[in-house]
Parts: C-alpha cells; structure tokens; sequence
C-alpha cells in the first residue's frame, strides 16, 4: 500500500500507480480515497471511467460501498488528452476496459509530471490476465492488490466467480452475475 502521505511522494516527477484486484476488492474505493486526499490537497484532479461502465452511474465513479466522485465518459482512451487541460492528477476506473493505447498514455502523463492513478481487474472471470492490466503492473511505480473475501469459505479471494452461463469476456454487470472467489473456490462456468 502506498503512504499517499505528501511528504513520501516523488518530486519533480510523475508516476503511475496501479490498483488492482477482482470484483467487490476495494479498488474504485481505494482509488476514491487517494482521489479525495489530493482533492483536499487543493490539486486539480480529473477522474475517467470507459463508456461501457454504467452501472451505477454515467457521471461518477462509484464504489459498492456508495462512494461516489464525478467523473468524465469516454469511450477511447485516446480522448483523454484532449480532457485533462491543467490537471495534476489522473484518476482511471475500470482500465481494463480500455485499449493498450492506455499503457503509453499513462507514460506519456507521468513522463510529463503527472500522478496517474489507474484502477481495473487483474483477471477475467476465468482468472486470465485481464489486458492492459498486466502491461500498466509492469511499468508502474506503486502497485496494490486488494483482496475480496471469498463467499463460499471465507478466505482471502483474488478471482471473480461468473455465476450464469453466459458467454464472452466482457459482461457488466455486479453482484447479480458476480462474486469473489478464492483460487479454491473458483472455476471457469460452462458457457452457454
Ligand atoms: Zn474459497
């Protein structure tokens, strides 16, 4: 876990954190707290989320605890360059929703001063790496992986159990099709 204390963090440049982890873990919660810290902070902050992430709301991230920050919509990561005028910090929910374009966006940001701050899934529903998550690990500073607690037997849970048939990597949705799982409680669905 990283001291988001001012006084432990880099100056003078930029840097990438990454937050990652299965379904009902924490993450868009940790990634609300770190954002509020910097917002108290008075630094300007901008939060994206992909279009695809509608959930809960179209204009805020927000976390299964309820905690919620506005957040700007786009559908191609590519249009964040256009958003993110004089921010100092870069909030991203949901990344692995995102195109690789995002890994050398998230450089090109902190290569230029930024603080990135980037939350997704570490797997897919079948515990496969979940591209670009892997790639932003990798060229990150600061990494956390957060745990969920397994619903069949109570111990530390890292992979997301899909509880219907249906096919394909990406379906939205929450604790109606989800639930976290440990590495031995979980197993791949057969699709439909
Ligand atoms: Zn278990």
């Amino acid at each position: 876990m990283i001291d988001s204390s001012p006084h432990s963090m880099p100056k003078d440049t930029g840097w990438i954190e990454v937050i990652t982890g299965c379904m009902f873990s924490g993450k868009t919660e940790e990634l609300i707290r770190r954002l509020r810290r910097a917002q108290i902070a008075n630094q300007k902050v901008k939060i994206f989320k992909p279009q695809i992430d509608t959930r809960y709301s179209a204009n805020s991230i927000v976390s299964h605890n309820e905690q919620s920050l506005p957040s700007i919509m786009i559908n191609d990561i590519n249009e964040i360059k256009t958003l993110i005028e004089d921010a100092q910090v870069i909030g991203i929910d949901e990344a692995q929703f995102f195109s690789n374009d995002i890994i050398d966006i998230c450089n090109e940001l902190a290569d230029k001063g930024k603080r990135v701050i980037v939350a997704g899934l570490d797997q897919d529903y079948k515990g496969v790496p979940f591209e670009p998550m892997p790639q932003l690990l990798a060229v990150a500073e600061y990494i956390t992986k957060t745990l969920a607690i397994c619903l069949e037997c109570g111990n530390p849970a890292d992979r997301t159990q899909r509880k219907t048939a249906l096919p394909g990597r990406v379906v939205v949705g929450t604790s109606d099709i989800y639930e976290a799982r440990c590495r031995k409680c979980h197993y791949i669905p057969e699709e439909a």
